[in-house]
């Protein structure tokens, strides 16, 4: 269906509200003013909207975190937790819900709460969104790149792209942070911000793969185990420990066990050396498993090692496993694999080491950090605090979270409540 698109001129006339990029915070931002009665234009760079919300949850979108206590929702936002209860009052998940529901967007909730459509395609969610702009008589202006903001005194006065100047009464500025920049998300806001004097704080990738040094994990590529702990070492000392499921790579560490931990990995990077030690089974202890490799191999004394190997380690690992046990007699006896070999293969199960090399870079991120610093933003409005018809959305905004839905209810909270108060209600 075709969005309403109505050719502007320059200053051809005041906007209650523009919103300079139509991502999934400024969609949000721009339907809800409209809902509310305001005229609203959106300028987007591309020539469609929602190219990032598109690739989101490798094209599932894991539209929010079915988590209904607000409390306990905002203490994956980190520090900026204190700054979220007002918005989430106004816009929470069991809002989310209800949005999507009306917008036939039924759920079906995963593993950690995960939310996702249940005909698992984040296109659907564009549509949804773009449907929800239409009903509002949204205009958007595609291929409109937006280039500075010009100002009087504490106000926003003029949006400039090449040539032609639009003004509004408020002006909400939902240009995202620098991940995968090739959906349009290339920091400009950041820039603008930055002039008009609002702390800008670095952004670097946060949730995103790790680079490893490690030469068994590339041939593992695509295997996936699901409930593993690793544990990160700074110059030999050890770091921290998280559990989850983990994904190897051609390059690499990733899946929601690693991109929960790159933020403190690369802090640790800052620092020093980083290796890693991968616990396959990290609910049983190295005596247990020991006793289960006995008994497996007691139970199958003649078998060949090698053939018994995927009933010991996690499907998918056996060829790995036996080349680091070094195990190249291919019809070794389960009955002559020694007591010493057994403590190999335990360690080995219990800490699988693993040499970091780096983090992907913002092209593989989920999301970087940094942005505008909260204590700059009034957040029941999402005001600017330096000028008072300027409103910030989404990635823009310096808030650190884990994967698994947040950042996206953060883009459906933050657009909402900016675009309820840029619409003067
Ligand atoms: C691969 C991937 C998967 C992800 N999966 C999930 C997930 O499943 N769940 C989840 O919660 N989060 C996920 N995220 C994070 C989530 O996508 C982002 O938090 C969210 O899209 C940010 O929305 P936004 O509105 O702030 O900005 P964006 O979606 O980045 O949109 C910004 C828009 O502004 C436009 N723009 C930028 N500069 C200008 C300019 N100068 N002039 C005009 N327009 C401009 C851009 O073209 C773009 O359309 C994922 C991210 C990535 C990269």
């Amino acid at each position: 269906m075709k969005l309403a698109r109505k050719p502007v001129k320059a200053k051809d006339r005041d906007w209650d509200v523009i919103v300079i990029g139509g991502g999934a915070s400024g969609m949000m931002a721009a339907g809800r003013a409209a809902e509310l009665g305001a005229s609203v234009l959106v300028l987007e760079k591309n020539k469609t909207v929602g190219n990032k919300l598109a690739i989101t949850g490798g094209g599932r979108c894991n539209i929010t975190n079915a988590e209904f206590d607000t409390r306990e929702l905002l203490k994956h936002y980190g520090s900026a937790e204190q700054y979220l209860y007002s918005p989430f009052a106004q816009f929470g998940v069991q809002d989310t819900f209800t949005f999507f529901e009306k917008l036939k967007i039924p759920f079906v909730i995963e593993a950690r709460k995960r939310a996702f459509p249940k005909s698992q395609k984040a296109t659907d969610v564009v549509r949804a969104m773009r449907d929800y702009m239409r009903d509002g008589k949204v205009s958007i202006d595609f291929e409109t790149t937006v280039r500075k903001l010009q100002t009087n005194g504490d106000r926003i006065s003029g949006v400039m792209c090449e040539g032609k100047t639009y003004t509004a009464k408020n002006v909400i500025i939902a240009t995202g942070g620098t991940s995968h920049p090739e959906t349009g998300s290339t920091g400009d806001g950041f820039a603008w911000l930055k002039k008009l004097g609002h702390t800008v704080r670095a952004s670097n990738p946060t949730l995103v793969p790790l680079r490893t040094r490690t030469k068994w994990i590339p041939p593992l590529s695509g295997v996936s185990l699901s409930f593993m702990k690793i544990t990160f070492f700074l110059d030999g000392k050890k770091a921290f420990s998280k559990t989850g499921k983990l994904l190897f790579t051609h390059f690499g560490l990733s899946g929601p066990l690693i991109l929960n931990s790159s933020y403190e990995v690369s802090e640790l990077l800052d620092q020093g050396a980083v290796t890693a030690k991968i616990d396959m089974y990290p609910d049983t202890d190295a005596g247990a498993l020991d006793k289960r490799i006995v008994n497996t191999i007691d139970a199958n004394k003649n078998k060949n090692f090698v053939n018994l190997l995927d009933e010991i380690v996690p499907h998918g690992m056996d060829t790995t496993v036996a080349s680091l046990l070094n195990i190249t007699d291919s019809n070794l006896k389960a009955h002559s694999f020694t007591k010493e070999d057994r403590k190999k293969l335990v360690t080995l199960l219990k800490g699988a080491p693993v040499e970091i090399a780096g983090l992907m870079g913002q092209d593989r991120a989920i999301v970087s950090d940094g942005g505008i610093v909260l204590d700059e933003i009034d957040t029941k409005t999402m005001r600017s605090r330096l000028f008072q018809n300027l409103y910030l959305t989404g990635d823009i905004i310096d808030i650190n979270r884990l994967s698994g839905g947040y950042s996206l209810q953060l883009c459906w909270t933050t657009g909402f409540v900016a675009g309820t108060a840029a619409a003067g209600r």
